[in-house]
């Protein structure tokens, strides 16, 4: 019992942090503030994975079992379109999301499929805002094999 009221308290005190967090930029960029918006934010504030709009809408999907796609899609557009998550277009047409979370570039492996987070900070912004420029977005995409994949090619090949 104990344990479950601990367990209850964490969850109640995860979603405290989120609502300050989100609550207040959605106020400031004057977005109307939905359950579902929260969701998404907090379903990507968890989730550093880079999902696409699919992959967020089948798993809030099951804890929200009447939430519909376009409501989701429509939400992505939105959020994105307001700079708190950005829209990623690393594997071609399809969108990946990510919360805004510090500059960050990203590497795709095109073995296993994933995107990692690289930080690093770009050089050239400094340029692009020298000729007056102001920087919404900052993209860097780097594409190859990840380290996982490397070693686990190396493992075969001893083996063999
Ligand atoms: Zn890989
Ligand atoms: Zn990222």
């Amino acid at each position: 019992m104990l344990n479950c009221n601990h367990y209850n308290l964490v969850i109640i005190t995860l979603w405290v942090r989120l609502l300050n967090k989100y609550i207040p930029l959605l106020k400031q960029k004057n977005i109307k503030i939905t359950h579902q918006r929260l969701a998404i934010l907090k379903y990507l504030d968890e989730h550093h994975n880079h999902p696409t709009a699919f992959d967020i809408y089948t798993k809030l999907k099951e804890r929200y079992p009447s939430l519909s796609k376009t409501t989701v899609y429509n939400s992505l557009d939105i959020l994105q379109k307001y700079g708190i998550i950005t829209a990623l277009t690393i594997c071609g047409s399809e969108h990946r999301y990510d919360i805004n979370e510090g500059m960050h570039h990203h590497f795709l492996c095109k073995r296993c499929g994933r995107i990692i987070d690289i930080d690093i900070k770009c050089p050239n912004i400094e340029k692009v805002k020298s000729y007056g420029h102001e920087i919404e977005e900052v993209h860097g995409y780097f594409k190859g094999i990840c380290k996982n994949c490397i070693n686990k090619n190396d493992v075969k090949k001893n083996e063999s």
